[in-house]
C-alpha cells in the first residue's frame, strides 16, 4: 500500500517555497526516496532521427533526471509521435520544420507470426524508412541504466489496407474512423502487437491509451474536444457490439431508438431551444424512458476494460516480468460521467501502473472547452460559471473562474488533488500511479503557456503527495528545453531534501 507523503497544508508550504526543508525532511519511513522514483518522458522516433539517440538521452538525463523512456512505438497520431503541430511555434531543439507528411504506424519492426488472426497486416510506419526505434534506442538506454516502456495509442487512419473490416459503426450503420474493441480483428491485432513487443524486444513495460468514451457521453458532447462528436456519429453499433448487447439482455432496437431521440435533443439544445421543463429534466425524461442509453455506454466501457485485461494477460503470458498499464484520458478531469467509468480500484485488477493524465497547464483551456460543450446540452440550464462551480464541487476541485482558466491553466493544487485521489483509488492494490504532467502541450493563442516554474511546481505537487513516479507529456519534440529543466529542478530539489 502506498503511503501519502504530505498533507495538503504541508504541500502548500513547500510549493510556496516556505518551510520546504521542514516539510520534506521529516522522517517518514513510508516515503520512497526520490532517487528510486520513476521519472518518465514520452518521446517519439522522430526526435532520435532528428537529434541523434545519444544526444537526446544526454538532454533527458541532464535536464530532467529522466530514468524511463515511454517510446511512442505505435500510433497514427502526430500528437505523440510526430514533431510540433503545424502552426504552433517549433521548440528550441530538433529539426526546425513541420512534418507535414506524417503518417504513423508501428515505429518498430512488426513480426508477421503475431498477426495471423487479424485482417490488419500492414502497419509499419513509413516515416523513417527502415528505422526501428526499439532496436535503436534499447541498447543505448540500457547502457545508461534507463528503462524503456512501449507506448501505444488507439489512433488509426482510414486509408490502411483492410481497415474497414475493423472499424466501428455509428448510429446510422456507417463506418467510423475508430476501431471496435469488440471486433475480433481489432482485439487480435492489439494482443498480437503487444505480444510482438514483449517477445521480440527486451522491453521494460507496455502502456496503451484509448482516448475515447461510449455513445452516451459522446452524444452529449461531454468532452473537451473541438468540435464535439456529432450525435449522429456516436459508436458503436456494429454486429459484434449488437450481439454483445443482446447477450447482456439489452434491446438493440430500444438502444438505437433512444440514441435517435438523444440526437434530436442534442441538436435542438444546441440551437438554443429550451424544452418546456428545461434541458436537465428533459434529458432525465429521455434516460428514464430509454435506460438502454446508459446500458450501451456501460457496454462500451466494459468492452474497453476487457481489452485492458486481454492485453494484460497476453503480455503476462509472454513475459510475466513486463509491467503493463494504461494512459487515462484527460476527460477524466472534466466529465464526471467519464470519471465514474474510470474506476481505478477495478482497473487495478489488471494494471501494474496507471498514468492518470493531469495536465494542469492546458487543463484550464480544456476545462473551459468542456464547459462549452456539455454546457450546450446536458447542463444548458446553467451559466458557464455556474456549470464550473457545479463541476468543481462534484469533481473535488477548487479552480479559477470560467473566464480566467484558459489564461491561467489549472493550478498546482489540481495536480495535488488528482494525484491524491488516484493514489487513494488504488490504495488496496499494488498498482502504481504515475501522474501525467504537461510540458508545452499546445494551447490557443493568448492562453496559458508552461514556464520552468509552472512545470517545477506541478512535478513537486505530484511527487510531494507521494506518487511513485511522473510521466512528462506528451512528447519531447514539442517541449522547450528550459521547461524540461523545470521538471528537473523539482526532482533535484526533492533529492537535496532527502
Ligand atoms: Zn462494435
Amino acid at each position: 500500500m502506498l503511503k501519502l507523503d504530505l498533507n495538503r497544508r504541508e504541500f502548500l508550504k513547500i510549493s510556496a517555497g516556505a518551510g520546504a526543508g521542514a516539510a520534506l525532511a521529516m522522517p517518514d519511513p513510508g516515503r520512497a526516496a526520490v532517487s528510486s522514483r520513476m521519472i518518465g518522458i514520452q518521446v517519439g522516433a522522430v526526435s532520435f532521427v532528428d537529434e541523434g539517440t545519444e544526444k537526446v538521452l544526454d538532454v533527458l538525463q541532464e535536464r530532467a533526471s529522466v530514468n524511463t523512456l515511454f517510446l511512442a512505438v505505435f500510433t497514427y497520431g502526430r500528437g505523440i509521435a510526430g514533431r510540433q503541430i503545424p502552426g504552433q511555434p517549433l521548440p528550441d531543439h530538433g529539426k526546425q520544420e513541420y512534418d507535414l507528411n506524417f503518417h504513423g504506424g508501428n515505429f518498430a519492426t512488426p513480426h508477421p507470426q503475431y498477426y495471423k488472426n487479424t485482417a490488419l497486416q500492414e502497419t509499419r510506419a513509413p516515416d523513417h524508412g527502415d528505422f526501428d526505434v526499439l532496436a535503436e534506442v534499447l541498447p543505448a538506454a540500457k547502457k545508461r541504466g534507463m528503462k524503456v516502456i512501449c507506448w501505444l495509442e488507439d489512433v488509426f487512419r482510414n486509408d490502411l489496407p483492410n481497415i474497414e473490416k475493423l472499424q466501428e459503426q455509428d448510429l446510422y450503420g456507417r463506418n467510423a474512423d475508430t476501431l471496435c474493441v469488440n471486433n475480433p480483428d481489432y482485439r487480435n491485432f492489439l494482443t498480437g502487437l503487444v505480444e510482438d513487443y514483449a517477445r521480440s524486444y527486451d522491453i521494460d513495460g507496455i502502456m496503451w491509451g484509448s482516448e475515447r468514451q461510449g455513445a452516451l457521453c459522446d452524444s452529449l458532447g461531454a468532452t473537451h474536444d473541438t468540435p464535439p462528436v456529432d450525435p449522429a456519429k456516436v459508436t458503436c453499433f456494429c454486429r459484434f457490439c449488437q450481439s454483445k448487447g443482446k447477450e447482456r439482455g439489452i434491446s438493440v432496437e430500444r438502444a438505437r431508438q433512444g440514441f435517435l431521440e438523444l440526437e434530436k435533443f442534442v441538436r435542438s439544445t444546441r440551437r438554443g431551444k429550451p424544452p418546456v421543463d428545461g434541458y436537465y429534466v428533459q434529458f432525465w425524461r429521455l434516460l428514464l424512458r430509454y435506460p438502454e442509453l446508459a446500458a450501451w455506454e456501460m457496454l462500451w466501457t466494459d468492452s474497453l476494460r476487457e481489452t485492458y485485461a486481454a492485453i494484460y494477460k497476453t503480455v503476462k503470458t509472454a513475459k510475466p516480468a513486463v509491467p503493463v498499464g494504461w494512459h487515462i484520458w484527460h476527460n477524466n478531469s472534466f466529465n464526471p460521467i467519464y470519471r465514474a467509468e474510470q474506476d481505478l480500484n477495478e482497473l487495478s485488477n489488471y494494471s501494474d501502473f496507471i498514468k492518470v493524465v493531469m495536465y494542469n497547464n492546458c487543463g484550464g483551456e480544456r476545462m473551459a472547452l468542456y464547459a462549452e460543450n456539455a454546457g450546450s446540452t446536458l447542463y444548458a440550464d446553467l451559466s458557464k460559471p455556474g456549470l464550473l462551480d457545479f463541476n468543481y464541487a462534484v469533481m473535488g476541485l477548487k479552480e479559477g473562474s470560467y473566464d480566467q482558466i484558459p489564461h491561467t491553466g489549472l493550478s498546482t493544487d489540481y495536480v495535488f488533488r488528482e494525484t491524491k485521489r488516484a493514489l487513494e483509488g488504488v490504495a488496496s492494490s499494488n498498482t502504481l500511479i504515475w501522474p501525467g504532467i504537461d510540458i508545452d502541450i499546445p494551447t490557443g493563442p493568448g492562453n496559458s503557456k508552461c514556464t520552468p516554474q509552472s512545470v517545477k511546481r506541478a512535478v513537486l505537487a505530484a511527487l510531494g503527495v507521494g506518487a511513485p513516479g511522473v510521466i512528462l507529456s506528451r512528447k519531447y519534440s514539442e517541449m522547450r528545453l528550459a521547461n524540461l529543466s523545470g521538471a528537473g529542478d523539482a526532482i533535484r530539489q526533492l533529492k537535496s531534501l532527502g
